[in-house]
């Protein structure tokens, strides 16, 4: 019998041209095993479960010019806003109350008194409000770490930043000046020094990047020992600098690579969670769904509120996926016929971040 153990002895990659040799779409055989072996190794690692995260996207105000997100701060075609504090709140409320016991709080990147201040103050009245049941994970961009000091103490215990590409290089062609790849990576350290279960990921398929790059990226998160993966395909805006350059795009290459990446990283490391992105998704009606069968655990359906939705551009045709009156019954009938479960009532914290904690019951 083929087990998760003798797939991982087998099959995990160990070097980059391993890794860089499964991630190529053009490889013979297609990557149907590579998927089935991911799979298995779930199963045996991390469960036949699919955790839920409710997203908020509480503001697109954002201080970065990142050359390929639609909220870049040069970005003057879209309308910015900033959700209240009590919206926000009733946002996230309304996910925790449908099922989605943990939410995720996102927004553009901004280091100002007033942002800090506002996002303690969510953190701390959700946590009092649900007596502390609800799971909050912050994605709020580089910050002091006195500023994820504060936002620890009140309560989140999940920050998810992506490195966005581990290559130095990549990260400067892809950013322009004041943006600083070191800085970026001191964040992730400092997160984890805190105490958060720390989340980080890439953009996959940039312009210019190749299988090497990605290749790189996997090791680099294993390196870092991340205990969740939050990745997505690359996805061009008109609006952005990069769009001109991203002429040879192909969503069902796109799609595919997605794909691999969740597969291989799930193969390197086993117990860590792994989210089927909205970028998937956006892709492709049955994005999340074959992310799943790659080998994710995780997906976040968008909780924003429909009048702020559109604005949170990141890249085109994001989807509306989670929209509907029931958004629990809406994602059972996407995974309908899967043998993964949909968890509600717990928070799906990352396995490999509790044996970390507690390294004497490691099995
Ligand atoms: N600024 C916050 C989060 C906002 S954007 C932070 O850094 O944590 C969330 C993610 O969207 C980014 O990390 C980036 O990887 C992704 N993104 C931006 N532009 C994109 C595009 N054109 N296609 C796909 N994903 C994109």
């Amino acid at each position: 019998m083929i087990t998760g153990n003798t797939l991982l002895r087998s099959a995990a990659p160990e070097g980059r041209e391993e890794v860089r040799d499964l991630l190529d779409p053009s490889a013979p055989g297609g990557p149907d095993r590579l998927f089935a072996g991911a799979a298995a190794l779930k199963e045996q690692a991390v469960g036949l479960e699919i955790y839920l995260r409710g997203i908020v996207e509480f503001s697109n105000i954002c201080a970065k010019d990142c050359l390929y997100c639609g909220i870049r701060r040069s970005n003057r075609r879209v309308e910015r806003y900033r959700m209240e504090e009590d919206e926000i709140i009733d946002a996230a409320l309304d996910a925790y109350r449908s099922g989605f016991t943990s939410v995720l709080l996102q927004a553009g990147e901004r280091t100002d008194r007033e942002f800090i201040e506002l996002a303690e103050r969510v953190v701390r009245r959700l946590k009092e409000i649900t007596s502390g049941g609800i799971g909050i994970t912050l994605s709020l961009g580089e910050q002091e770490a006195a500023t994820y000091r504060r936002w620890f103490k009140a309560g989140a215990h999940r920050y998810l930043l992506r490195i966005e590409t581990s290559s130095p290089r990549l990260y400067r062609r892809y950013h322009p000046a004041g943006h600083d790849h070191a800085l970026r990576k001191r964040c992730l350290d400092d997160l984890r020094r805190i105490g958060y279960q720390v989340g980080s990921g890439i953009l996959i398929g940039l312009p210019g990047q190749t299988a090497d790059d990605l290749a790189e990226d996997v090791l680099f998160l294993k390196e870092m020992d991340v205990d969740m993966i939050g990745m997505g395909p690359y996805i061009p805006h008109r609006d952005t600098p990069l769009f001109d350059r991203a002429s040879g795009f192909s969503p069902g290459r796109q799609l595919e690579l997605g794909l691999r990446m969740i597969a291989v990283c799930r193969l390197l490391m086993p117990d860590i969670n792994i989210a089927a992105t909205t970028a998937l998704q956006a892709l492709s009606p049955e994005g999340w769904r074959r992310g799943i069968r790659a080998g994710a655990n995780v997906v976040m359906p968008n909780f924003t509120p429909a009048r702020y939705r559109a604005a949170y551009s990141i890249y085109e045709g994001k989807p509306a996926a989670g929209d509907g009156a029931d958004p629990l019954a809406e994602l059972e009938r996407l995974f309908a016929g899967l043998p993964e479960k949909i968890v509600t009532g717990r928070w799906g914290d990352s396995p490999r971040f509790l044996k970390r904690k507690m390294p004497d019951t490691t099995g």
